[in-house]
Order: C-alpha cells, then structure tokens, then sequence
C-alpha cells in the first residue's frame, strides 16, 4: 500500500470529520461532492500542531506567522459558489496558507495557481501537498495584489485574506465569465461571489464572515 492510501484510510477513520458535515448540512451546504471531500480531508493535518484537537470545530484556527485557516463553513460557502457557477479549468487563489483551501480546490479545476507572501507558509503548504500527492498545482511566493508573475486567462480568482480595494490586475486576469470570490471589508465585512460581465460585476452571493487581512509585499522566513 503507498503512503498515499494509507493517508487516504487515516482519513477516513476520522469521526470528528463526519460530525464537522453533518453541521456544515445544517448550514445549508448542499453539495454532496463537496461534503465528501470535506468529510476526507485530514484538516488536523493543516493547522498548528497545538490546536489539532479543534481542527474540526467550527472555529478559525493558527496555521503559524499569525496566520489562520478559516472555519470549515466559509471555506464550504466560497467553494460551493465555485462550483455552482465556475468553469472548472483554472482558478487563481491569493492566500495559499496552510493550503486547505487549495488541495479542496485542486480536486475540482483541472489547474491550481496559488500564492502566498510568507515564504514559510509558501513552502510548508507546498510541502504538505506534495507529500498528499496533488498535483495539480502551482505554487508562487509573492504578492498576489501583483497577480501571478506572467499573464494565464483564469476561469475564476478567489482571495482568502480580506481586502479594502479590488486588485486591478486580479480581476484583470479573469475571463469572461469569470467568477470572482472575495472577502472586502466595506460597507462591512463579508465575502462577495462576483461574475465578469464585460465592464459589469453580477453578484451572485455575499455572506458574512472575518479574515485575515490582504497584505502588501512579500515577507521572508
Ligand atoms: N486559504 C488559507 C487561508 C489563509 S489565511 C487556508 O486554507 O489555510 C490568508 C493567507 O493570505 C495568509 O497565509 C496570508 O499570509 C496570505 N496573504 C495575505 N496577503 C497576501 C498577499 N498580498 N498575497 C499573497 N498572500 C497573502
């Protein structure tokens, strides 16, 4: 048996991930795919070694350099509005973290560009996902308010850090179509799913929620 199956089997013998489902249902998550992957996903794996036993509460938790994963329910809520109205192709996420976001989103689009500014996190998601075997993504340490570092057309962009002004060129890179996730924290904090329409932004969804913020440059170590 490959590491790989036998991380698969770890993962499924977690009762706590089965009861994190059965709530994130009661909040109105309806997609089953979703809830599966969800329901697979070793979330202890991800966060601060400390705070492992809480992985599956409904609660953000520390992923290092003051940084958090957020609760399993607004991570739910972004991906299911992808799913619901993107192309599967590729999907630009700013924020890697600790990379939980990213591996969900590596199952469904057939291409992952992620970056992240902390260069640790950068390579101890990198690391954490190489080991799980995904390979569908890309890793970039950098801005994300810069854009991935030469242009790729993205079926959808999703920021995982809360920003205060729209980064030009991340909606920039969005196809027609497209569909962008973000949390802004005006008039008040939430995150919005937005579709590309020509010069025009639909919105298909806001719920509230708080993040960390969306930061300037690059931090190394
Ligand atoms: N999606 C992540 C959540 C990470 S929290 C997860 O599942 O764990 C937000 C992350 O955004 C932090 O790691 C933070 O360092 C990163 N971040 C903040 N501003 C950024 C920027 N301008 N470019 C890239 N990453 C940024």
């Amino acid at each position: 048996m490959s590491p790989y199956d036998l991380q698969w089997l770890v993962k499924h013998t977690e009762p706590r991930a089965a009861q994190m489902v059965a709530q994130l249902k009661e909040q109105g998550i309806d997609h089953l795919e979703l809830l599966a992957l969800m329901g697979s996903i070793a979330r202890h794996e991800f966060v601060e070694p400390a705070f492992s036993h809480l992985a599956y509460s409904a609660t953000p938790l520390p992923i290092g350099r003051n940084q958090t994963i957020s609760q399993p329910v607004t991570v739910a809520r972004m991906t299911q509005w992808l799913l619901n109205y993107a192309r599967r192709g590729r999907v630009l996420e700013v924020g890697t973290g600790s990379g939980y976001q990213t591996a969900i989103l590596a199952h469904f689009f057939n291409k992952v560009h992620t970056i992240e500014r902390q260069e640790s996190l950068y390579q101890l998601s990198k690391d954490r996902l190489n080991r799980m075997n995904i390979k569908n993504v890309e890793f970039y340490f950098g801005d994300g308010q810069m854009g991935w570092p030469h242009k790729i057309d993205m079926d959808a962009v999703i920021i995982t850090a809360m920003a205060s002004k729209v980064p030009v060129v991340l909606t920039d890179c969005l196809k027609e179509n497209g569909i962008l996730i973000m949390p802004i924290d005006r008039p008040s904090s939430c995150i919005g799913c937005w579709q590309k329409k020509g010069q025009h932004w639909k919105c298909l969804g806001t719920t509230s929620a708080n993040f960390v913020p969306l930061l300037e440059g690059k931090e190394y170590a």
